[in-house]
């Protein structure tokens, strides 16, 4: 079990008024060569002072997306093909990348980690069918949903066919499972990404219906691996999860509706700090049960990896916010 927390800082936006840049990555100290583990930041009430936090790995604003997925994504299929959860995490403040970095845009140079990680999976699927001459049996299906305000809903379904309530959940076997929620074959990288972009259109759609409910949202997507040979079925699943922005709703917006959705992101992402504290301090009890998002994924069963991706923005726009954050992953370590 383990798990690495890793900054990525995205550039200047063509369209950002701000052009000030005031979050740094560093070595630790200038003369130990090596690639960046440090996110330097001035103190709010005095400049001259900085903080620093300490990472797995620092990616300022030239890191590709290719070089994201080699680093941190493509090490850990090879655990998924043992039968090893694993699980990655965008985390961040609306509008520092974390829908880019996980999904990406649409050229082959901009596809996310999520495109790359199935591509990556069907690669090593037909290499194992190969291999064992079709003795070994290998299938893919995916589950798209969301959690807003702690319920649960199908991506699969278009929002106005949803229930209000969301969808139940209920242990199984010691496995949280949500019930009725549709699993999807996908055989190879297209089909993946047909239902992937069909999936995506219900996140949109109800975004605007429910004002920018997506940055409100956690959205997650599992890939159920099913590898079976004449002896032994062994499943293990990734699972991508594009968390609910982390600012803090309460100075911009106090209405109602507002606080109950801080509160219940608030509480996932308090209880995910705590769930990725206990994995990396290899504390034997992990409070995974304690929100819905983190039980569904029994974090930290299962000898499961994870990774962490905290998204950054440079700017002194964000300067609150990304202390906020960056005092956010510093508890996980
Ligand atoms: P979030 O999902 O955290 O709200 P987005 O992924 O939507 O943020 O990113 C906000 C904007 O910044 C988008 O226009 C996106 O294309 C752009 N962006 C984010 N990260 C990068 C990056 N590493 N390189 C280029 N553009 C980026
Ligand atoms: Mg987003």
């Amino acid at each position: 079990m383990s798990v690495r927390v890793v900054a990525r800082i995205r550039p200047l936006l063509k369209l950002e008024l701000d052009k000030d840049v005031i979050v740094t990555s560093d070595s630790i100290g200038k003369e130990t060569p090596g690639s960046p583990t440090i996110v330097r930041i001035p103190n709010p009430k005095n400049e001259a002072e900085s903080y620093s936090f300490q990472f797995n790995s620092v990616y300022d604003q030239n890191a590709t997306q290719q070089e994201i997925f080699d680093h941190e994504v493509a090490p850990t299929v090879k655990h998924l093909f043992n039968g090893f959860d694993v699980t990655l995490f965008a985390y961040g403040v609306t509008g520092t990348g974390k829908t880019h970095t996980m999904r990406g845009g649409k050229s082959l140079q901009e596809r996310g980690v999520i495109p790359r990680l199935l591509s990556s999976i069907y690669r090593r699927c037909r290499k194992i069918e190969k291999d064992s001459a079709g003795a070994t049996g290998v299938e893919v299906a995916m589950s798209y949903y969301e959690i807003y305000n702690d319920r649960v809903y199908d991506l699969f379904e278009a929002p106005e066919k949803r229930t209000p309530a969301g969808l139940p959940i209920r242990d199984n076997n010691g496995k949280t499972v949500v019930v009725g929620l549709t699993e999807r074959p996908c055989t190879t990288l297209k089909e993946f990404e047909k239902l992937y972009d069909e999936a995506n259109v219900n996140r949109s759609t109800s975004a605007t219906k429910l004002n920018a409910h997506s940055s409100r949202s956690h959205a997650i997507l599992c890939v159920k691996i099913t590898q079976t040979t004449e002896t032994q079925t062994r499943i293990s699943y990734a699972s991508a999860i594009d968390l609910a922005g982390s600012e803090d709703n309460r100075r911009t917006d106090n209405n109602k509706e507002r606080l109950v959705e801080s509160s219940a992101i608030n509480k996932s992402l308090f209880v995910l700090a705590q769930c990725v504290e206990a994995i990396s301090k290899k504390q034997s009890r992990i409070p995974y049960r304690e929100s819905k998002m983190t039980r569904i994924l029994s974090l930290g069963q299962n000898n499961g990896l994870t990774v962490m991706i905290l998204n950054l923005a440079p700017v002194r726009s964000y300067h609150q916010d990304t202390l906020s954050s960056l005092n956010f992953a510093n508890r996980t370590r």
